[in-house]
């Protein structure tokens, strides 16, 4: 027999984990699914050891504590819970609900909300010739520790790379940021007086410098006076962002998410929320993800 749950919570990544607190306190019969053999999402894939930035209200605190966190704030029994492990394949809303697709089976519920990030993804590359060969090019930190005196080098210009930069330099006095453009889509105010990041634009990576088949370097081109730098390097981080499946359950596409009106609604019963949720001005971060639950939670209420 199919379960029926009053709400069904997709993705059990930050936004996930927070539904699902505001769930069980409003006393929803609440399942959240989450296709991977964790919850965390981002946080403990990308950045478990990375400070999050942003949190109002909460210290200083890393990314694998705060989804401690989070996790600490949840009791899972009858009425809250928990299937890993089990990917959302498709949703199908009527009038009175949805039908859940899983790779597990089928689910009911009342309403849904998906929160699901990035979904399925891959880390976008380099580009540069044999980049796959270097286990020094990394895509995710789960930890700083072995970059320790080591010279690095973060490319990106996001709030992660910045992010990446700051925490490297904690353990390293040689880390650089390269960025292809003059300005930075992050924050750089964050690093501003952290004089040993040196900071390098608008370049791009050319070519993996080696010693003895070891990486040794990056050479790097200014992309408005061609000038060519061979820049050090023990270790190379990329933070270009990541290339996401773009699964949508069905639902309507925008840009890399699922297109939400103004109740964060992608059909009927179907809530968006969190990263997924695309919409004009929308910000990818933590807060904002939270303000969106506020609202769908409200809307939930009145119906
Ligand atoms: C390096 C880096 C640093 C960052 N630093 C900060 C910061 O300091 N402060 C801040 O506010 N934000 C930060 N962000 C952004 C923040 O992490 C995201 O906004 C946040 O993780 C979004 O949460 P989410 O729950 O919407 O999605 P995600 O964290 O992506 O979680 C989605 C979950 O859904 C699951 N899922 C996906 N598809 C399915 C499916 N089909 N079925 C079931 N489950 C599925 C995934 O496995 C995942 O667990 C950072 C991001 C990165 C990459």
């Amino acid at each position: 027999m199919i379960k029926h749950y009053e709400l069904a919570i997709i993705g059990a990544g930050p936004i996930g984990l927070i539904a699902a607190k505001i769930a069980s306190d409003q006393n929803y019969q609440t399942l959240i699914i989450e296709s991977r053999p964790h919850v965390g999402g981002q946080v403990t894939e990308l950045y478990p050891k990375k400070e999050v930035e942003d949190l109002i209200g909460l210290p200083v605190i890393l990314g694998e504590q705060y989804i401690e966190l989070l996790m600490n704030d949840l009791t899972f029994n009858d009425h809250l819970e928990l299937a890993l492990n089990t990917e959302v394949t498709n949703l199908e809303s009527n009038d009175t609900g949805v039908v859940i697709k899983t790779s597990n089976g089928d689910y009911t519920a009342d309403n849904v909300i998906v929160a699901t990030g990035l979904g399925v993804y891959k880390p976008r590359p380099l580009g540069v010739e044999n980049e796959d060969k270097y286990q020094e090019i990394l895509y995710a930190l789960k930890d700083y520790d072995f970059l320790a005196n080591k010279k690095v080098l973060v490319m990106g210009g996001g709030d992660s790379a910045i992010d990446w930069a700051k925490m490297v330099f904690y353990v390293s006095d040689d880390v650089s940021l390269i960025h292809r453009r003059k300005e930075f889509r992050g924050d750089l105010s964050t690093i501003e007086n952290v004089k040993t990041i040196k900071i390098f634009t608008p370049y791009i990576p050319l070519q993996i410098l080696t010693t003895a088949g070891h990486l040794s370097g990056l050479r790097v081109e200014n992309v408005e006076t061609k000038e060519q730098l061979d820049l050090p390097a023990d270790y190379i981080l990329v933070n270009y962002g990541n290339i996401p499946r773009g699964d949508t359950f069905g639902l309507e596409k925008h840009r890399l998410g699922i297109k939400v009106d103004e109740n964060f609604l992608a059909a009927p019963h179907i809530y968006v929320a969190g990263d997924v949720a695309s919409y004009e001005g929308k910000k990818k971060r933590i807060i904002p993800g939270m303000e969106e639950l506020d609202s769908i939670f409200a809307s939930l209420k009145k119906n």
